[in-house]
């Protein structure tokens, strides 16, 4: 299969789709990859890298568009891409099509095939395509709240892990799933005292067995948060109710109960934030300040550590990008199930119930 890599072109966007040992791995199964010029440049990885794994180096978007039977992308087609798209063509990228009317129309214009990361499964339950961003999100939080802390960004002039003689910072961290957990093994890591909060009595279970006493579990209720403000330095959000809205955890009027320069990190804000008064910032101006308590609120925490991110989603995406290539897409969804749950659009129709309900299209 001739497999194509444009360079990403959304707004501050440093990932690529595929690093330059996935290429290796594709063109040992026989493929043919493309990567455009410079895709990978702002994060270290080299044309000349791409080159030696076997990936050709070509000039232009359009020319990869035009040729490659698969797309591999990070971001969701912007518009120039998707009108570039054609029919029988196998796009293979995060997609978020339920609150884009625009791209979806676009994608469903085109006739092409279209996987989207965010709606893979795995036999767990999980969504392995996901998970990874989680990941790094959840482990950044504490690095963005830490940095939040000192005094210079407004913080209150804490240190998360103390000294000898000088306690620690108290973390809470709100949500114990993937996020959650790496926020807390983070924070642990720095010697901060932490506590997570969860609904969920079987995940603090598992947290407690594998933390120990290092670790304070808490069924989440506001009683709990409330009661743990006062005390609290730093508070990671980092819940998810699938397919809603994230709830409202922290009020303003609650934030009075904390200490001025204390900081909030609120990670669930890509569902819309589970503090009252967070609203989504960017990389370039990531906190602001309410009632002396400091708000980091980035939407799209993982493009802060580009490079990082992008390791990480190529050795998540890379099984499946195989399946597609060796078997093509359609016998490479009738042998997974949990690919075909990617499947999102399908020449020209949705293919995904969610997507469909929600902008009206037939499924
Ligand atoms: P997850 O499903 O693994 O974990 C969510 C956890 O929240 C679950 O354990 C659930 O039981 C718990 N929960 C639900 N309601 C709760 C409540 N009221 N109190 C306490 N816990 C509660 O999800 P995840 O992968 O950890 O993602 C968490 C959030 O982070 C999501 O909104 C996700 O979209 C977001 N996220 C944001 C970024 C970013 O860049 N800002 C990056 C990755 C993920």
């Amino acid at each position: 299969m001739l497999i194509g890599v444009p360079k990403e072109i959304k707004n501050h966007e440093y990932r690529i789709g595929l690093t330059p040992a996935g290429a290796r791995e594709l063109v040992g199964h026989g493929h043919r990859v493309m990567v455009q010029r410079d895709g990978g440049k702002a994060i270290g990885l080299t044309n000349e890298m791409y080159q030696k794994a076997g990936a050709e180096i070509v000039d232009t978007a359009e020319e990869i568009f035009r040729r490659a039977e698969m797309i591999i992308k990070v971001k969701e087609p912007q518009p120039v891409e998707y009108a570039m798209l054609r029919e029988g063509q196998l796009l293979y990228t995060y997609l978020h099509l339920a609150p884009d009317p625009d791209q979806t129309a676009g994608l469903v214009k085109s006739g092409c095939t279209a996987i989207a990361y965010e709606t893979v499964t795995d036999r767990k339950g999980g969504l392995p395509l996901l998970a990874p961003m989680s990941e790094v999100a959840g482990r950044m939080s504490i690095q963005a709240g830490a940095h939040a802390l000192e005094k210079a960004q407004g913080g209150s002039g804490v240190l998360l892990g103390g000294v000898p003689g000088v306690k620690p910072a108290e973390v809470m961290v709100i949500g114990g799933g993937v996020v959650g957990i790496n926020a807390a093994r983070m924070a642990m890591g720095m010697n901060a005292h932490v506590t997570i909060l969860d609904r969920s009595l079987d995940r603090l279970k598992y947290l407690d067995e594998l933390y120990g006493h290092q670790l304070t579990t808490i069924y989440s209720t506001h009683d709990a948060i409330e009661e743990r403000l006062p005390d609290t330095d730093l508070v990671i959000g980092a819940v998810l109710i699938p397919g809603a809205a994230a709830p409202k955890l922290v009020s303003r009027e609650q934030l009075k109960l904390m200490r001025p320069g204390s900081v909030l990190v609120d990670v669930a804000i890509d569902q819309g934030g589970c503090f009252e008064t967070s609203k989504a910032t960017t990389h370039q101006n990531p906190t602001y300040e309410v009632d002396g308590v400091i708000h980091y609120c980035v939407a799209n925490m993982p493009g802060g550590v580009a490079r990082t991110s992008t390791f990480a989603l190529t050795n998540a995406t890379l099984p499946f990008a195989v399946q597609l290539a060796n078997k093509g897409a359609k016998k490479a969804m009738l042998d997974d199930e949990h690919l075909l749950n990617g499947l999102n659009v399908h020449a020209g129709k949705i293919t995904y119930k969610a997507v469909a309900d929600d902008l009206g299209y037939e499924y």
